[in-house]
């Protein structure tokens, strides 16, 4: 029986002093065994043995009960140890996202333009060349189409050059009045300090009966939404052509760099070209069949926006996804 003393001294676990005990105490055990042998004992030895067997039983219990408190003990330390929470210890911190300084500029146009009541209209990327060009009064082979270099697939498609065909889209697929802006990514064949070959614009069309809507119109809204991206700038319109509005303007705000003085960004204007606009060409109502009705139309570049709103310099850095850069603007 002495070899059990030592496996009990020797047990390293709760486990193990379970285990031992099923082997000395358990049905098939050794005790069993033992007193199992002494029935073919001698008479005159069977007492003797029955009371060593007793004495060991009982020492053998004391002994397990003793080492097994110990393990326990030891067992629960252990498990504190390892659960605990080490406050020394310093953590790993997650940066917190933002949106990218485009999203960030286009949600706010949009955010403007949905308080005055514009539903937010979004189409295709891959247009035909009717959507795209010849219901916005450019027809094949007008000197116009050069304003836009064209990224053209197969079968007459392209990739949209501006968000107009979204406006002709809905045109076609709802009466007047309308009064939407087209938000999205655009497409040209251009590369350079101040083009990307995709780039965002927000295009708007309001449409309502003949008479209804005037260049008036349309200086009030455009002035109130600059301020609102701007703050107090000075904005002022120019005569110039877009082939789908008669008359157009550009609109130039104050530079937000030099406050009007004349600097390097202005080109010493002391003013910034920001969009264009005009009053929508009857042609463009005729491609859609819309009869006895006017309305106004406009449309920007959100990266232009994003870099005179953060005084970024080179339009290409938006698209680099420099981590460094881009976390200055959070
Ligand atoms: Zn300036």
């Amino acid at each position: 029986m002495k070899e059990w003393y030592d496996k009990i001294k020797e047990a390293q676990s709760v486990e193990s002093i379970e285990e031992i005990r099923i082997s000395v105490f358990g049905k098939k055990g050794v005790l069993a065994a033992e007193f199992a042998k002494m029935k073919t004992a001698p008479n005159e030895e069977k007492s003797k043995i029955a009371q060593d067997l007793n004495i060991h039983k009982s020492s053998l219990m004391n002994e397990m009960t003793a080492r097994k408190i110990i393990l326990q003990t030891q067992e629960l330390k252990e498990a504190m140890k390892a659960e605990s929470i080490d406050v020394s210890m310093f953590s790993v911190s997650s940066e917190a996202g933002a949106l990218h300084p485009v999203m960030e500029t286009m949600d706010r146009i949009v955010e403007y333009f949905s308080a005055m009541n514009f539903a937010v209209k979004t189409g295709n990327m891959v247009e035909d060349d009717f959507n795209n060009f010849e219901a916005l009064n450019l027809p094949k082979y007008h000197p116009a189409r050069d304003m836009q270099d064209t990224f053209y697939f197969k079968d007459e498609m392209l990739l949209r050059t501006h968000t107009s065909p979204v406006q002709i889209r809905t045109m076609m697929s709802h009466k007047p009045p309308i009064r939407m802006i087209a938000p999205g990514a655009v497409f040209r064949r251009d590369y350079d300090l101040t083009h990307t070959p995709m780039f965002h614009q927000v295009e708007g069309l309001l449409v309502d009966d003949e008479g209804k809507v005037s260049f008036a119109n349309l200086k009030y809204i455009l002035e109130d939404f600059l301020r609102f991206m701007f703050g107090d700038v000075e904005v002022r319109f120019r005569p110039s052509f877009f082939p789908f509005t008669e008359p157009s303007a550009e609109v130039d705000i104050s530079c937000v760099f030099c406050k009007g003085e004349g600097c390097r960004v202005c080109s010493k204007t002391g003013w910034l070209e920001v969009l264009g606009c005009g009053i929508v060409d009857p042609n463009v109502f005729e491609a859609v069949n819309y009869k006895d009705v006017s309305g106004y139309a406009f449309g920007l570049g959100v990266e232009r926006f994003a870099m005179l709103i953060h005084h970024i310099g080179d339009l290409r850095s938006l698209f680099e996804g420099d981590i460094k850069l881009l976390e200055q603007f959070q």
